[in-house]
């Protein structure tokens, strides 16, 4: 096979519709993956972007206590806030450009809800979960809990228009603070209309870009069509740069993700995803009999 240039600009696989969809006590999420479509992402499992949603005061609802095996769940918030608490003791707030990023490992049983004040005075939620996979020889690690408030995770920006949140990787010569089991590209991404810019992500990562609101391009190619909220822009593994410009009016947003896939066979049942069909059984047997764990506090 011949090398691929890694100063190419990749192209544009294709363009997926989100589903919208509820989750947890009746939540309604954006879901680009999984659906009938999209299986995933190797190494991305899922991919929802919560609301926005506009809540009356005792309306918001959230993901009670649940369990995880196998993988990591990451939590972005843009709007609102969130509370959370897992069986391994952590609690946090999780309040708009905060990032927790949760190695579920050999399991967590944790509780995802609105925080106390939009419970009781209502408000927006927005914000997003993606699940990173974990390769078989690391599903069985101890949980491990990162979690930034805003003013943590670096934000950088440039006079053509180009701001970004990095929560994994690196952009503009800013770098993560999160550490992640596996080589994975998280940036929020901001382009003021007409703003252009080109991202590196190694050829041999799987990369797709999300939008959350605005019109933008992610080739090059002229003839490419543009996207626009709620669509996920799959690329190519042909460059080791992604060009993504804002073709509206207002500013684009939107998440860059990339990540080496995993390319291992995957047993995936709601909360747990394993290798096996036997290591799933496990789990199920490990939630039920308490193994994974409580919330005790
Ligand atoms: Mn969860």
């Amino acid at each position: 096979m011949k090398p691929v240039d890694e100063t190419a600009i990749r192209s544009v696989m294709g363009t997926v519709d989100s589903v919208r969809t509820i989750e947890g006590d009746g939540f309604a999420v954006r879901r680009p993956f999984p659906t009938e479509q999209l299986a995933m992402y190797d190494p991305f499992l899922l991919l929802d972007e919560m609301g926005p949603t506009d809540y009356a005061p005792g309306e918001a609802v959230g993901a009670p206590d649940h369990p995880h095996r196998g993988f990591e769940t990451v939590t972005y918030m843009l709007d609102g806030s969130f509370q959370h608490k897992d069986s391994a003791g952590n609690f946090g707030i999780l309040t708009p450009g905060s990032v927790q990023w949760m190695t579920a490992g050999s399991g967590v049983v944790h509780s995802e809800v609105p925080s106390e004040a939009i419970l009781q005075n209502g408000g927006r939620l927005h914000g997003f979960q993606l699940w990173v996979n974990l390769p078989a020889v690391e599903k069985m690690v101890p949980p491990r809990y990162q979690e930034f408030p805003a003013d943590e995770v670096p934000v950088a920006s440039n006079e053509a228009g180009v701001w970004v949140r990095v929560i994994a990787g690196e952009a503009l010569g800013v770098y993560a603070v999160i550490n992640t089991h596996t080589p994975v590209i998280y940036l929020h991404f901001i382009l003021q209309p007409g703003a252009s810019h080109l991202q590196r992500v190694p050829s041999e990562y799987n990369a797709f870009a999300y939008v959350i609101e605005g019109r933008g391009r992610f080739a090059t190619d002229e003839e490419e069509e543009e996207s626009g909220e709620g669509n996920l822009v799959a690329f190519d593994q042909d460059g080791g740069q992604v060009c993504m410009t804002n073709t509206g009016d207002r500013p684009l947003s939107f998440l860059l993700l990339g990540g080496l896939p995993i390319n291992e066979q995957l047993a995936r049942y709601g909360p747990f995803v394993m290798n096996t069909k036997e290591e799933v059984l496990q789990a199920i047997e490990d939630y039920d009999a308490g193994r994974i764990g409580v919330i005790d506090f």
